[in-house]
């Protein structure tokens, strides 16, 4: 078990790496307010995410549930990764557009502690503000009453995977996942802070919506080993799928199954 948990750590941290690496290279050559990178990055990091989970299937094997490993991902899954994607990273390129994202402050050449502690802060502020204001009362009424809404992203169950964490309508992806980084915004200028946001705190935002769905319960979701050892939110959100009910926080609560 522990082997496995270093394991992952590592291809976790590492492929988190190789993410923001690809953004620097893609906006570096671009320009952070060019629209290719909107149509580029979807197909650059389809490929990182497919790798990592056959990383995770090689070092699980036969420990990996086996409806996960029996499944094919279907062209209207991968269809879906960019019919998600690329409005994604288009919300981003309008947010560097107006003046309300950047990547101050932190680079791999001047490690500054002042901004990693606001990026991963801020980034902790996007989870609690996502299941308070979105998850908790909205996921669990699309469940009952508005299932219409949110029934595509639930043709996944138990053999769900990262990729499939993007199979999912426009306004459920909306009122589930994009929310957050206006409403941070939202808060940071209620509480007299600049109103802007590090493009890094998105991206751990978007990396925990993609990782609670990966094929491995280890995944880390906070890159903090003891709050990923706490919640452990991929067995949690798994669980969901698995019963397509209960769970409705990306953060478990205690009354969660
Ligand atoms: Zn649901
Ligand atoms: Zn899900």
């Amino acid at each position: 078990m522990w082997l496995l948990q270093l394991q992952t750590f590592v291809s976790d941290y590492l492929t988190f790496a190789s993410d923001y690496c690809i953004w620097l290279w893609t906006y570096g050559y671009f320009g952070l307010t060019d629209w290719k990178p909107v149509f580029l990055l979807p197909v650059q990091v389809f490929f990182l995410v497919q790798a990592k989970e056959a990383f995770n299937f090689w070092i699980m094997g036969d420990k990996c549930a086996k409806v996960k490993r029996n499944y094919s991902m279907t062209w209207r899954v991968y269809g879906f990764w960019f019919r998600t994607a690329t409005p994604f990273y288009g919300a981003m390129m309008m947010l560097h557009r107006f003046g309300l994202q950047d990547n101050e402050g932190f680079n791999f050449s001047e490690f500054n502690w002042a901004s990693l502690c606001d990026i991963i802060l801020t980034f902790y502020v996007m989870v609690i503000i996502k299941d308070v204001c979105s998850m908790l009362p909205f996921h669990e009424k699309m469940h009952n009453e508005w299932y219409h809404l949110h029934k595509t992203h639930h043709e996944i169950g138990t053999e769900c995977a990262a990729l499939s964490s993007t199979n999912i309508d426009p306004l459920d992806l909306i009122i589930e996942n994009l929310c957050a980084s206006v409403l941070i915004l939202a808060v940071k200028w209620a509480f007299g802070f600049p109103v802007r946001i590090h493009m890094l705190s998105t991206l751990l935002s978007a990396n925990l919506d993609v990782n609670v769905h990966s094929v491995n319960p280890y995944t880390s979701v906070f890159f903090n080993p003891v709050l990923d050892y706490v919640f452990r939110c991929n067995i949690a959100h798994n669980i969901h799928h698995g019963l397509n009910k209960d769970n409705y926080t990306f953060v478990p609560t205690a009354n969660d199954a």
